[in-house]
C-alpha cells in the first residue's frame, strides 16, 4: 500500500453524505480601509529552476518582481512536506504549534496504527487535526476580510467564526467516494474482476453488437446490510466506421473520438437513507477520455469530484461560497489532488496524456484565478497553484543520470515542458502585477524546492540489519515485529519513532539515559549512511525535541530524517515495510521530490518591497501579513516581520 492507497482508505470515509453547514455570525464592520495584500502560492517553485529561468530572460515579470522589489529563497519546514510547510505558514510557527509532522502519523496507544495526520473521520464527521490558531482567525476578529482558494491543510474547510473569512479547501479535500481521487477504467482487455490498483479502479468492457455497459462507483452506501459502492450504469456504442464512442449515461449522450475529453458531467448515485424505500440523490461530476475506440476500446473516467453546483459536503467556508464560484465558472475539480499522476504511475496515462491532463487543471485554476481577482475588494486574497508542485514530481529531471523510466532523451524534453509551467507562472504573475503591484502587498512565495528521487533508502531494513528491529521473519513494522526486542521503528516518509517504555504499547526503551544513548547512537549511525557509490545518503538527522516546541508536540516522531539531494525513503518505508533492500533505484514515473532535509529544498520568495531580513522562512509570512495590517503579531508565532531587519 503506498501513501495515496494509504489515505484513500484510512481517511474520510463518510463524509460524503453529511453536507455541514458553518454557524456564521453576523459580518463583524469591516476595518481593512482598503488595505490590500495579495499572496500567491506556487507549491513546490524552486529557487534553481526560478533563477535559471530568470537569468536568461525567460521569467521576465518574475525578475523584474526581484529587481524591483524582493527576492530570497525561502526557509522551509522539517520535514519538506507539503501539509506540514503549509502548516506552519498558516499558523507562522513551528510544526509543534499545529501537531502536523508528516503525511501519516501512528497511534502510539495501538503500538503503531497509521492514520492521516492531517484530518481524522469519525462516522460521518471529518475534523481537521491541524491545531492552534490560524492567522486568519485574527484577521477575522479585527474586521478584516480574507478569501483562500486551495490552501493546503485545510479540509475541512475552516470555520469563521465573524463571517469576514471566506475558503475553499484544497490539498486534503477528498472526492465524492471519500478517496483522494480515483479515477476508473474502462477497457476491452480490463481485467476480469474490478482492481483496485492505489488511485484508480480498472474494469473489463464485454461488447455485443458495438454495445457495452459499464458502472461507475460512487460513494459507499453506507446503510446497506453490505456496504457497497453505489453505482451509475453507463452504455457505450461503438461506431467502427466514424471510430466513434457514444457515451449513454443518465439520459445524457456523450460523443467522443479517441483522444477527446468529455465536459464535465453531472453523475446521480443513489444511496439508501434511514426511511425505509427513500432513496437519497448524491450528485457528483467527472469527466470522460476516450483513449482509444477500435480495436481495444479504452475509456478513463477522472475521480468523481463533489458537485460544486449541489456540493454533498462542505468544501468551502462558508458553505454556500462554492456555488457562487460554480455559478459563475460552471463545474470544475474539487479535489485537493486534481493531476492524476495515479494514472501516470499505474500505465493508464502516457506522458502526453499526464501533460495534457495536467494543462486542463492548469487552465481550470488560472480561471478560478480570474474569479478570485474580479470578486476581491481589500483585505486579504490567496491564491494557490498545484502544477509547479505535482509537474514536477513527475517532469522533474536536471541531471544527465538515468531517469527511472524515460529515455535520457524524454527525460530532458519533460523537463523542458516543466519550464514551460514555469514560464506560463510567469505569464500569470504579469497579470497579476498589472492588477495590484501599485495597490497591494503582493507576496509570491513556495513551501519547498524539488529535486531528483534517484535512490530510495528503506530506513526500516536498515534498522533490522542492525538489530533495532527485530524479528527473524519481520517484514512489516505494523504486522509482525518482535517488539519486545525492537527499539526503534520508522513510519511515514521522514519519522523515526523509538520503542518507548510508557508512550508506545509494547515500548521497552526507558525515557532518560536509555533513550538518550539510543537517539545519539542511532544520529551517528544513519549520518554515517554511504550508498555503493560512497554518496552520503541523510544529510542530518534531526531530533525533534530540538527543532519543535509548542503545545501539539506529542505526535511528533523522536528523530527526522533529513535525506541528502537525490534520496528519499524508499515507497515501502511509508507504511513500515522491509521486503526491499535497504537502497535501491526508484523505478516509479515520480521520479522528483522534496522530502529531504530542509536545507536541501528551500523555496522562494518574491514580494514588492524590499525585504529587509537575512533569511526569511516560511514561518515569517503570516506575521509579516498580520503586521501589513497593522496588527501585533501574537505571542504564539515564531516568524518575524520580513520587512524589518
Ligand atoms: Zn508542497
Amino acid at each position: 500500500m503506498d501513501r495515496r492507497e494509504f489515505l484513500k482508505h484510512t481517511a474520510l470515509a463518510a463524509t460524503v453524505l453529511t453536507a455541514s453547514l458553518s454557524t456564521q455570525t453576523a459580518r463583524a464592520a469591516k476595518r481593512s480601509n482598503g488595505k490590500k495584500v495579495v499572496v500567491i502560492g506556487f507549491d513546490g517553485m524552486d529557487p534553481k529552476l526560478c533563477e535559471e529561468l530568470m537569468d536568461n530572460g525567460s521569467m521576465p515579470n518574475f525578475d523584474k518582481l526581484r529587481k524591483s522589489g524582493g527576492y530570497s529563497r525561502l526557509g522551509t519546514t522539517t520535514p519538506p512536506q507539503s501539509p506540514v510547510a503549509w502548516a506552519s505558514f498558516i499558523n507562522g510557527a513551528n510544526p509543534g504549534s499545529h501537531g502536523i509532522f508528516d503525511f501519516i502519523h501512528r497511534d502510539p496507544k495501538k503500538q503503531v496504527a497509521p492514520y492521516y495526520s492531517g484530518a481524522k473521520t469519525e462516522g460521518s464527521k471529518t475534523t481537521l487535526l491541524r491545531r492552534g490558531t490560524p492567522f486568519w482567525d485574527y484577521l477575522d476578529e479585527a474586521g478584516i476580510s480574507s478569501t483562500f482558494y486551495d490552501l493546503p491543510s485545510n479540509y475541512p474547510p475552516s470555520p469563521s467564526k465573524h463571517g469576514n473569512h471566506k475558503c475553499l479547501s484544497g490539498m486534503g479535500t477528498p472526492d465524492l467516494l471519500g478517496s483522494y481521487g480515483t479515477y476508473q477504467h474502462f477497457a476491452e482487455d480490463g481485467p476480469f474482476r474490478p482492481k483496485d490498483e492505489g488511485g484508480g479502479i480498472r474494469y473489463i468492457l464485454f461488447f455485443e453488437d458495438n454495445m457495452a455497459s459499464g458502472k461507475l462507483s460512487g460513494p459507499t452506501d453506507s446503510l446497506l446490510e453490505k456496504p457497497a459502492p453505489a453505482k451509475a450504469e453507463f452504455k457505450v456504442y461503438l461506431d467502427t466506421k466514424a471510430e466513434t464512442a457514444m457515451i449513454d449515461i443518465q439520459d445524457k449522450k456523450i460523443f467522443l473520438k479517441p483522444g477527446q475529453w468529455s465536459d464535465w458531467q453531472q453523475v446521480t448515485f443513489k444511496v439508501t437513507t434511514p426511511i425505509k424505500f427513500y432513496k437519497k440523490k448524491v450528485t457528483g461530476i467527472c469527466r470522460f477520455y476516450l483513449q482509444e475506440a477500435a480495436p481495444n476500446l479504452r475509456l478513463y473516467a477522472t475521480p468523481i469530484n463533489i458537485d460544486p453546483s449541489k456540493p454533498a459536503s462542505a468544501v468551502t467556508e462558508p458553505a454556500s461560497f462554492i456555488k457562487d464560484i460554480s455559478k459563475e465558472l460552471g463545474l470544475f475539480y474539487t479535489t485537493g489532488f486534481q493531476e492524476d499522476h495515479k494514472a501516470l504511475s499505474n500505465g493508464i496515462f502516457t506522458d502526453e496524456e499526464y501533460v495534457s491532463q495536467a494543462q486542463m487543471v492548469l487552465d481550470e485554476r488560472i480561471r478560478l484565478l480570474d474569479y478570485a481577482m474580479n470578486n476581491y475588494d481589500d483585505g486579504l486574497l490567496y491564491f494557490y497553484f498545484s502544477s509547479t508542485d505535482m509537474q514536477a514530481h513527475m517532469l522533474w529531471w536536471d541531471t544527465d543520470d538515468k531517469h527511472p523510466t524515460r529515455s535520457a532523451e524524454d527525460a530532458k524534453k519533460y523537463h523542458g515542458h516543466l519550464k514551460d509551467i514555469y514560464q506560463k507562472m510567469d505569464t500569470v504573475l504579469g497579470d497579476i502585477l498589472k492588477r495590484y503591484n501599485d495597490k497591494a502587498a503582493v507576496m509570491v512565495l513556495s513551501d519547498h524546492g524539488f529535486a531528483n528521487f534517484k535512490r530510495q533508502f528503506n530506513i526500516n531494513t536498515w534498522l533490522k540489519e542492525n538489530c533495532y528491529i527485530q524479528g527473524s521473519k519481520a517484514k512489516n513494522v505494523l504486522v509482525d515485529v518482535d517488539w519486545s526486542k525492537t527499539t526503534a521503528y520508522a513510519l511515514g516518509i521522514n519519522g523515526l519513532y523509538i520503542n518507548q517504555k510508557g508512550r508506545e504499547k509494547y515500548g521497552i526503551v526507558n525515557p532518560g539515559a536509555q533513550k538518550e544513548e539510543l537517539i545519539n547512537e542511532l544520529i551517528e549511525k544513519l549520518e554515517a549512511v554511504k550508498d555503493t557509490d560512497d554518496s552520503v545518503v541523510i544529510r542530518k538527522v534531526s531530533r525533534s525535541d530540538e527543532i519543535y516546541s509548542g503545545s501539539e508536540t506529542a505526535p511528533a516522531p523522536d528523530l527526522i530524517i533529513g535525506y541528502a539531494k537525490g534520496y528519499r525513503a524508499s515507497w515501502d518505508t511509508c507504511l513500515g515495510q522491509m521486503k526491499s533492500k535497504v537502497l535501491s533505484d526508484n523505478d516509479r514515473a515520480w521520479s522528483a521530490d522534496h522530502c529531504a532535509d530542509a536545507s536541501e529544498v528551500p523555496g522562494v520568495l518574491f514580494t514588492n518591497k524590499p525585504i529587509a531580513m537575512a533569511e526569511p522562512s516560511l514561518v515569517d509570512l503570516a506575521p509579516t501579513i498580520l503586521q501589513e495590517f497593522g496588527m501585533d503579531i501574537p505571542e504564539t508565532m515564531d516568524g518575524k516581520n520580513i520587512f524589518k531587519a
